[in-house]
């Protein structure tokens, strides 16, 4: 594939995609009149033009037949999680059984830790990635701490290869197999946040289940983002949330995926709550709890009708596009970006320097690429504001930049290239 940075080739390449379409189907925010360049999808994706119709359903139901809304609504609030099962197993690679929509990421992440992180004397360490979102960290130190151990000892941080942002799959192998022994559970992103590194989750899940231990991931970079296969990679458990790349609205409702191995294990301690509870005999107000089998079973409460609401409107579209084709696009969409950028560094060698940190293969990243800017980052990252380009500014020196396959445009990347360009010359070196 040969890239040229001008306007009428990166025309041409939106007139090719067979995608285009989605876009009127979201809200693009504004500047000064004009539709922004909007690379942050990765933080809040944008809003469906179909999502106050959903909601609107929902609050008309409730309007109407109040408390009985739970069976008389349009999609009836009792069993609302249903409406989006198939959607999320397919976005997952999962048998419908094994996901549910529920609470928020990292309230699932905890459910999920007091399951699958059962430590033992001779057996409680956790290897996670360097660098990672901090909540998870703080979920991993807060498990380890209610089990005993210190947070020092029992969490082992992947490191990246000297003078680079990056863990080679070959090393986060081997950490696993030097810990084999003492190894309970690996759990890291299927991205990396900060880096847009996504690691070879098959390869990793094989690893600590032959070292004795279990694999859970964090997805929330990588749902909507990557194909993934969860099922079929025997990953034991997953979560994400919904309102990065899956355009659900801020703090929408969460994912939790585990593994059919694990379905009918009730001896596997969990937290329990009434809506996990078998649904045939929920409302004969049980005394003892009986889980239902699958990720069911981990509920707690009953569902969030106004965010499944959103879900299911975002979701709708992930349907119709398929993620093999927004992959697809992704790829050329990231790849295209990447050759803008190092156009653009070539042509100005006095560049503040910037580099890329993202891996360079496309098989090693989603649609997120991470710039390192060594000097005037924040000038530069204001700059780009100012000109209606919406990106993401991490501390220390980090610009994140996600054009995501559903909504954004080759025009938008070669626009970014533009005004990056300018950037540079504004910021000074
Ligand atoms: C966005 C993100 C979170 C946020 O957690 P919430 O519970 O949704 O607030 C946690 N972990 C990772 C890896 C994330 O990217």
């Amino acid at each position: 594939m040969s890239f040229h940075n001008t306007l009428a080739y990166a025309q041409q390449m939106d007139e090719a995609d067979t995608l285009r379409h989605f876009r009127n189907e979201y809200h693009i925010p504004q500047h000064h009149g004009n539709d922004c360049i909007y690379f942050t999808g990765n933080s809040l994706g944008l809003q469906p033009k179909a999502t106050a119709a959903y909601l609107n359903q929902e609050l008309a139901d409730w309007a109407q037949y109040g408390v009985e809304g739970h069976f008389h609504a349009k999609r009836p609030w009792f069993p609302y999680h249903e409406f989006l099962r198939n959607s999320a197993a397919n976005l997952v690679g999962a048998l419908p059984s094994e996901v549910v929509m529920m609470n928020q990421l990292t309230v699932n992440l905890h459910l999920m830790l007091t399951s699958f992180y059962q430590p033992t004397a001779e057996r409680y360490k956790i290897i996670y990635e360097y660098n990672p979102f901090p909540s998870d960290r703080y979920a991993l130190a807060s498990h380890a701490y209610l089990h005993g151990f210190e947070t020092d000892d029992a969490l082992i941080e992947l490191k990246p290869s000297s003078g680079s942002a990056l863990i080679k799959t070959a090393d986060i192998i081997k950490t696993i197999e030097t810990h084999a022994d003492t190894l309970a559970l690996v759990m890291i992103g299927g991205v990396n946040y900060y880096s847009g590194q996504a690691f070879d989750m098959q390869a990793i899940t094989l690893a600590a289940h032959k070292a004795g231990a279990r694999c859970g991931f964090d997805l929330a970079h990588a749902a909507g983002n990557l194909k993934l296969q969860l099922h079929k990679w025997n990953v034991d458990f997953a979560v994400w949330c919904s309102y990065k790349y899956l355009n659900s609205g801020p703090g929408g409702v969460a994912g939790c995926f585990v593994h059919q191995h694990h379905a009918d294990n009730f001896k596997l301690p969990r937290l329990a709550g009434w809506w996990g509870n078998d649904p045939e005999t929920r409302f004969e107000m049980p005394e003892t709890f009986i889980p239902k089998e699958g990720a069911d079973g981990w509920q707690l409460s009953n569902a969030p009708v106004m965010s499944m609401a959103c879900h299911r409107a975002a979701l709708d579209l992930f349907d119709a596009a398929g993620m093999d084709a927004l992959v697809a696009k992704s790829k050329m969409l990231t790849n295209y970006l990447e050759f803008i950028i190092d156009d653009v560094l070539q042509k100005q060698p006095n560049h503040n320097g910037i580099s890329i940190i993202t891996p360079r293969q496309s098989d090693e990243r989603g649609c997120q690429l991470s710039i390192r800017i060594e000097k005037n980052g924040k000038k530069i990252h204001q700059y780009l504001t100012q000109k209606g380009i919406i990106a993401d500014w991490r501390e220390p020196d980090v610009l994140r930049v996600a054009p995501v396959p559903m909504y954004n445009t080759f025009i938008d990347v070669f626009y970014f290239g533009d005004a990056l360009q300018q950037a540079i010359a504004y910021a000074g070196a």
